[in-house]
């Protein structure tokens, strides 16, 4: 009986060395990893030098205990620098123990750490769970019950159901009970060494406070932003110790009203003076802690630097004011659509330019919307107003290309839109007011029509000039030649002008100018006709596809017209104002000629009227298919 008394007590004492180990290492968690191993192989060799001071001796010098167990132990949890302390300690002692058993108590240790070291790789650096504690148990089971069965216990009659089987049960419940005790303070250590590396290591600042708002526990940023070493070093200081004491007091009533009302501070943002006088922003959370009678305890705290993230704030703030300032102030109207067609972004200006529309467009309407209510409200005056919905699509469409237009609005302004594409399929339309631009380009225009009109026209008579009407002639020539069509001209001569002039004086010869014009005027009236001032008192008539017979029929009307006018003229034979005109034609049956050929027939034919008298009509006398009487006639 005497002998489990010893065993149970040899169990105790392992287990109560075991614990105190453990704890020994929660508080010294300083410790490196190879000086743990080194404590864990001494505290283990210690166990089985206990062990085996509380022996049994079975039979004389073999010695029964719990060592296998403690060897294992070292071996599996402290791996080969343990088992290396153990080993020794344990050997030396059996040695030193002395006996029959002794060699194979040395062998029996070595060969235990060996087991032990095969368990300690099998598991390697997975977390030890029951499997383990099993494995490790039914390990010292066998080993036990092999060195029973080679024991000279068993020549005890009954020695091996008596003594044995209780000796393996117990080593294997000491192998799982000093395992367990193990394990579980291998996960209690590793909780709480998870717990304290997630506030120490945790990026931002962490603190918690008691109920007078002193530091209970901080986090190594806290520490170090406050010029401590370790965060151990702030314990017991408050905000007052760390910082002026007029925020400390800001910060101290602020929590205390914190931890009355239990109403915690989310994401506060506060902007703080650094002791090297830099601005920085922090954002910070507050919340009470409570125990679990729901007593307030004191408060947490998480503090976040936002400095920077403040900074890029206030950087694309302002870049963000500055565009819009600069967009808000440059004439243009400036609109981005992207490329779906919806409009991302625009400026007064833009809105402004299309005063009917500006209520559509605005950041997020569809370009077809856009169209539809300017189309609706008559806003540009090329676009018709009665259109289909296909027709509105197709223009919206038409948006995502790069071009300059320029459309006339309702209000006779005119605008200028230039499209641009971006890469990404985005359309920039700057739209700018170019109605001064449209109006002098119109007014330009009118000058140069009207310059123009002054280098081709006669200033007195309005009709074309001496050079309209000698380009008109070749190209007319050419084109009669072409096309074979006659083309007849009228070589106009007022009669004793001079003598008028001498009698009325040069500004009423000039008005008698002005008269023979209208009459001209009236006898060419087909776009195609010319009639232009020769020179002086001389006029010509050019008269594409007008054969002969045609263009004496004008001539003499022309002739009775302005004698039908009855313009006094004393120093005429007539009595009034009269004029004499030779006829030339080519084409259409006559010869071609060309344009000098032209003029010289007829101003043959002028000269021929002349000669006969004056006021009458003169066919050239080379056109013999005229017929003779109407060349002469005469009033
Ligand atoms: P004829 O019947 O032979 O044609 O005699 P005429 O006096 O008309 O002929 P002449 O060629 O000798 O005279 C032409 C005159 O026409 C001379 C000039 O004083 C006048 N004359 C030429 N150009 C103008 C003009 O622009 N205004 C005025 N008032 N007279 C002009
Ligand atoms: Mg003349
Ligand atoms: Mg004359």
């Amino acid at each position: 009986m005497i002998v489990w008394q010893v065993l149970i007590g040899n169990f105790t004492c392992i287990a109560a060395i075991i614990s105190l180990w453990m704890h020994l290492q929660y508080k010294f968690y300083r410790l490196s990893r190879t000086q743990l191993k080194i404590g864990f192989g001494v505290t283990l060799g210690l166990c089985a030098i206990a062990s085996m001071l509380l022996s049994v001796e079975i039979v004389p010098g073999v010695y029964v205990d719990l060592r296998t167990s403690v060897i294992l132990t070292s071996a599996v949890f402290g791996g080969p620098l343990s088992i290396a302390i153990t080993m020794p300690m344990a050997v030396a002692f059996r040695a030193l123990m002395g006996g029959a058993g002794a060699v194979q108590g040395v062998v029996t240790i070595f060969g235990m750490s060996m087991l032990g070291l095969a368990v300690h790789y099998a598991v390697g650096r997975r977390p030890f769970g029951p499997m383990g504690i099993l494995a490790m148990a039914g390990s010292a089971g066998l080993v036990s019950t092999a060195l029973m069965v080679i024991s000279p216990m068993l020549s005890i009659p009954g020695g091996f159901r008596n003594i044995g089987v209780p000796i393996v049960l117990l080593n294997v419940l000491a192998t799982a009970a000093i395992a367990c005790i193990i394990t579980y303070f291998h996960r209690f250590t590793l909780e709480r060494d998870i717990l304290r590396a997630a506030l120490t290591q945790a990026p931002d600042f962490h603190y918690v406070k008691n109920l007078n708002s002193e530091f209970v526990v901080t986090n190594r940023n806290v520490a170090r932003y406050n010029g401590r070493q370790k965060s151990s070093e702030m314990v017991g200081l408050t905000d007052f110790d760390i910082t002026d004491a007029e925020h400390a007091r800001h910060l101290f009533e602020a929590e205390q009203d914190i931890i009355a009302s239990g109403q915690p501070v989310i994401d506060q943002e506060e902007q703080i003076r650094t002791p090297n006088g830099k601005e920085r922003w922090f954002l910070t959370s507050k919340v009470v802690l409570k125990n679990r009678h729901g007593d307030t305890i004191g408060l947490a705290g998480v503090t976040r630097d936002i400095t920077h993230h403040k900074m890029l704030e206030a950087q694309v703030q302002e870049s963000r004011d500055l565009l819009s300032q600069a967009m808000d102030e440059m004439s243009d109207g400036l609109a981005m659509f992207d490329s779906a067609g919806y409009l991302v972004f625009c400026n007064e200006q833009y809105r402004t330019s299309f005063p009917r529309s500006a209520y559509a467009r605005r950041e997020g309407a569809h370009i077809s919307d856009i169209v539809r209510a300017s189309v609706r409200h008559t806003e540009r005056k090329d676009l018709p107003t009665d259109v289909s919905e296909e027709w509105i699509q197709s223009a919206a469409k038409s948006l995502h290309s790069n071009k300059n237009e320029e459309i006339p609005l309702f209000d006779g302004r005119w605008l200028s839109l230039r499209t641009r594409m971006a890469k990404d399929g985005s359309a920039l339309v700057v739209v700018s007011d170019v109605t001064a631009m449209k109006q002098s380009e119109q007014s330009l225009r009118q000058l140069a029509d009207h310059m123009k009109g002054l280098a081709q026209t006669d200033a007195l008579t309005g009709l074309f000039n001496r050079r309209t009407f000698d380009e008109a002639i070749a190209s007319e020539c050419s084109r009669a030649v072409r096309s074979g069509a006659p083309l007849s001209l009228l070589l106009v001569d007022v009669d004793r002008f001079k003598a008028y002039n001498d009698t009325y004086g040069h500004p009423a010869g000039d008005a008698v100018l002005k008269i023979v014009s209208q009459c001209l005027k009236k006898i060419g009236r087909r776009s195609t006709d010319v009639v232009a001032r020769y020179g002086g008192e001389e006029f010509v008539v050019l008269l594409p596809e007008t054969d002969g017979t045609e263009a004496l029929a004008l001539a003499e009307q022309f002739r009775l017209s302005l004698q039908e006018e009855n313009i006094p003229h004393t120093s005429s034979e007539f009595g009034f104002v009269t004029s004499s005109l030779g006829v030339s034609t080519m084409g259409g049956g006559s010869p071609f000629l060309n344009p000098t050929e032209l003029v010289a027939r007829a101003d043959a034919a002028l000269y021929g009227a002349k000669r006969d008298g004056r006021n009458r009509v003169h066919a050239a006398p080379a056109d013999t298919w005229f017929p003779q009487a109407a060349g002469s006639q005469e009033n």
